[in-house]
């Protein structure tokens, strides 16, 4: 597939146009979201929001202090008492949205562990040894709670009732983090057969992004702005896209625009990485 052809300035405005857009409490991850329409992807933790549950999740304060908690100690790169906090709420719910972001903070505490690792500690080596060891052991447990989350979709999806397109969407987010891209293939088809449009879309945007299929990334997150902001992560798929592509340039204008609007990992780490494939 020919790469689509993007009218850079055209999307940097609609990045600008995000200003206008309330922000929520995302109910699973605690971050602020983009509320965009009745249903939307989170910003940070990806996963499928409807403005209806997420109005009733909202409503158990319980939940919203501890989320608040559970950031607060993240910010402060404190991740075993983020993960205890976190943990807390897993315990009185397990939903698998829950156990999914579970899964999210281990690994972000796995990368944390990873990153202290210090090439230059001369007589101290054996204190990468120890981040290193932590930082797999964190990061088997992240895949134990995405496979949690996976299977209790699947069950869910199995079930006579209560089988919707939210939980098909979690699903699939849980089969890419486990990078069980052949079985996220399978279900993204599901999600197809659910008439939710924007969400199959938007799991063949992160599909082929993960295979390495750019114009095919860069077409699904078009047709996601075309229709209407169905989430901003539209905009960081497409920079991404036009960033492994060789459009450093143009991709950096994008990602810039929209890190104005919206601070996440995954958007400071893109600015970070392509600013230095332009300095190289
Ligand atoms: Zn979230």
């Amino acid at each position: 597939m020919k790469f689509p052809s993007v009218n850079i300035s055209a999307c940097a405005n609609l990045a600008n146009q995000l200003s206008s857009v309330q922000r929520i409490m995302c109910g699973y991850c605690g971050r602020p979201t983009l509320a965009m329409g009745e249903r939307w992807v989170c910003s940070h933790c990806e996963l499928a929001i409807s403005g209806t549950a997420l109005s009733i999740i909202l409503g158990d304060r319980d939940r919203v202090a501890a989320l608040h908690k559970v950031n607060e100690y993240m910010d402060a790169n404190d991740y075993q008492n983020a993960q205890v906090e976190y943990d807390k709420i897993v315990a009185r719910y397990a939903t698998p949205e829950l156990l999914y972001n579970s899964g999210l903070i281990y690994l972000q505490y796995s990368n944390f562990q990873i990153e202290s690792i210090r090439y230059d500690r001369r007589g101290f080596m054996e204190e990468n040894a120890k981040y290193r060891e932590s930082g797999s052991a964190l990061d088997s447990r992240a895949k134990l709670m995405f496979n949690r989350a996976y299977s209790t979709c699947q069950k869910i999806i199995g079930s006579a009732t209560g089988a919707n397109d939210f939980a098909a969407f979690t699903w699939f987010m849980s089969a890419v983090k486990l990078g069980r891209f052949r079985n996220a293939g399978q279900i993204r088809e599901i999600l197809k057969g659910y008439n939710s449009t924007h969400m199959a879309n938007y799991a063949e945007m992160v599909l082929d992004a993960e295979l390495g299929k750019y114009a095919e990334t860069a077409a699904h997150a078009l047709e996601l702005l075309k229709r209407d902001n169905f989430s901003a992560n539209a905009l960081y798929y497409l920079s991404w896209a036009l960033f492994k592509t060789g459009r450093e340039r143009d991709s950096l204008h994008l990602i810039t625009a929209l890190g104005k609007q919206l601070q996440s990992n995954n958007i400071i780490a893109l600015t970070n990485e392509i600013q230095g494939a332009i300095r190289v």
